[in-house]
């Protein structure tokens, strides 16, 4: 994998780079995830909050949960980040241009799972995060 990966926004507004190999990625269950997305659920790279920058045009934010920090287009909505801590900030796998780039190792909170939503045999489940 070649490093800088780069992704973005549906319509061009937002641009972002992830710098180096993530810590983590997985699809998430979680409700909040799928009532954002208004979808089933959610991929996400979890990467250092130094290997990761927004650089074209500035996402609109939005608290999600108290202390967790979501960030979207402003113009075509489409979901780009979540932080919940000041180390680490992920985004979403599907908006990197290349949406093979980084295929999703785990699921997580398959306990909020929607029932028509199959798991995936060849990756890890966790009812909650994974650790
Ligand atoms: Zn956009
Ligand atoms: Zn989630």
């Amino acid at each position: 994998m070649t490093f800088p990966l780069e992704g973005g926004c549906f319509c061009g507004a937002i641009r972002y780079a992830v710098k180096a190999e993530p810590l983590g990625r997985g699809i998430c269950h979680c409700r909040s995830c799928q009532r954002i997305a208004g979808a089933e659920s959610v991929g996400w790279a979890v990467n250092d909050i130094a290997n990761f920058e927004f650089t074209y045009g500035e996402p609109a934010r939005f608290a999600s949960t108290p202390g967790v920090e979501r960030t979207f287009c402003p113009r075509c909505g489409t979901g780009l980040t979540y932080q919940r801590q000041s180390t680490s900030i992920d985004v979403t796998l599907a908006s990197l241009d290349d949406p093979e780039a980084l295929p999703a190792k785990n699921e997580v909170w398959c306990e909020e799972r929607i029932s028509w939503n199959a798991l995936n045999p060849d990756l890890n489940h966790h009812a909650q995060w994974s650790t």
